[in-house]
């Protein structure tokens, strides 16, 4: 596939840039990843494709091994300690769980394995370090036990999200605590009771608050400054705000990262999901259970649902959405097992390489796959994707033989083998027939055996 110029939506400036990587031979992304305390529900499947087919598409453009990948595992965090008590289990029990399932989940959806999964717990000297930097530079503060970040000691602060004073103020002023020097300080360090994790600091036995940890295992795995921070639009305040006044006041940068992206809200059939509207879905019911629309569904049409909008636009979450996500991959499927070439396929190619260069266009992108004649370049174009159709073959598969008697099957074919051994062709008809009945497609051998699969 030939190799257009990516243009990205930069949050920081508000417009699309030629993107343009510090190092060409070293390109670098963060992206902020999972608190490892529950199942991750379909809302956070989007970065984890989006970012993923970014992935893809740098590796395209620049090489395999000349892009880094990061995205940070999240195990010290209150709701994690909470839902620990609340179980029985320990917190690293917990974490374990919780991560070997978001893993499975995000295998099943077609996503490539990061570079790095770096883990919040195995970064807590980088987290001390950075702190004591912000304290010696005077943007940073110990308090009653605590270390909070001085904003007004940043005059770029509040750069990324274009928020007023008195909308980070009234967001702020939640969260009020006496030992707060300004509305708007933000935790780096806070204290730990002893039956809450905590490691030996010069404030004392504390934990780390969650913003620093990604400025710490950014710094840990991509350095100072590297090319794209990503994450959800939910991010952008305080997180990604409070993430890059540690690290630009911490190393005395002016940039942390050169890229912001953020992928938009999702709903669910045109609602906000939430626990209590009862239409909180996670990516572990949707692939095993008959939650979503009564039935289970396929990695690979969850990822190409999500990609048929744009990244940065809301998206809504239906059944419906994902039964035409399924049809396209049954025909692309079948299309690619043929291999044969109905036509001239033009610039396809560069076509389809052109959108998603283009800020990620996937929904062009997808669109233009409809439109393929050539199965191999259907199947490359799939790729970059991440959309695998025989993975999605294998499913469908093994999802009718789970739901047939494969013994019975087997058995009728065994019987009929054994009528047309004995010349018995009337009987061979009609075991045929009933094997027909049920589904089932026949093919003899040239070797005398038979293989059967489902009627799709
Ligand atoms: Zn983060």
């Amino acid at each position: 596939m030939s190799t257009p110029a990516l243009r990205i939506y930069n949050t920081l400036t508000r417009t699309k840039e030629a993107f343009s990587p510090i190092d060409p031979a070293n390109v670098r992304m963060y992206v902020c990843g999972p608190t490892v305390y529950d199942y991750a529900h379909i809302g956070n499947a989007r970065p984890l494709i989006v970012f993923d087919v970014l992935y893809r598409l740098l590796r395209h453009l620049h090489g395999a091994d000349h892009v880094r990948y990061v995205r940070n595992i999240t195990d010290v965090d209150d709701k994690i300690n909470a839902r620990a008590a609340e179980r029985g289990v320990t917190i690293r029990e917990l974490t374990e769980e919780t991560n070997r399932i978001f893993q499975a989940d995000v295998r099943a959806l077609g996503c490539l394995e990061p570079d790095v999964q770096p883990r919040a717990t195995e970064h807590i000297a980088q987290m001390l370090a950075i702190i004591e930097k912000l304290i010696a530079s005077g943007h940073a503060y110990a308090a009653d036990g605590h270390v909070l970040f001085d904003v007004p000691s940043m005059p770029a602060y509040g750069r990324l999200s274009r928020r007023s004073l008195d909308e980070m103020l009234a967001g702020a002023r939640v969260d009020v605590a006496p030992y707060k020097r300004g509305d708007m300080d933000f935790v780096l360090w806070k204290p730990s009771k002893d039956n809450e994790p905590g490691w030996d600091s010069p404030w004392g036995r504390g934990r780390p608050g969650w913003h620093i940890e990604c400025s710490a295992m950014s710094w840990a795995h991509l350095g100072e400054t590297f090319d794209i921070h990503g994450g959800g639009i939910d991010l952008v305040f305080p997180h990604h705000e409070n993430e890059i006044a540690q690290s630009c006041c911490a190393f005395d940068r002016e940039v942390m990262a050169n890229y912001w992206m953020h992928n938009g809200f999702l709903q669910v059939e045109g609602e906000k999901m939430s626990k209590s509207l009862g239409n909180f879905i996670t990516i572990h019911d949707l692939l095993h259970t008959e939650t979503f629309g009564g039935r289970k569904w396929p990695g690979e049409a969850l990822r190409l649902a999500m990609l048929r909008t744009h990244y940065r636009q809301p998206i809504d979450w239906t059944v419906k959405a994902l039964e035409e996500a399924e049809s396209a991959l049954r025909r692309w499927a079948e299309f690619v097992r043929k291999g044969e070439t109905t036509g001239d396929s033009g610039n396809f190619a560069h076509q389809f390489a052109a959108a998603l260069a283009d800020d990620l266009n996937t929904p062009l992108a997808v669109s233009l796959l409809h439109d393929a004649v050539d199965p191999a370049q259907l199947d490359a174009a799939l790729k970059l994707l991440g959309v695998d159709v025989r993975k999605y073959s294998d499913w469908i598969e093994s999802e009718t033989r789970s739901s047939v008697d494969v013994t019975a099957i087997d058995a009728l074919i065994a019987a009929r083998i054994a009528a047309r051994a004995a010349k018995n062709w009337g009987e061979s008809d009609r075991i045929r027939d009933e094997l027909v009945a049920m589904g089932v497609v026949l093919m003899d051998n040239k070797d005398g055996t038979t293989s059967w699969e489902m009627k799709r």
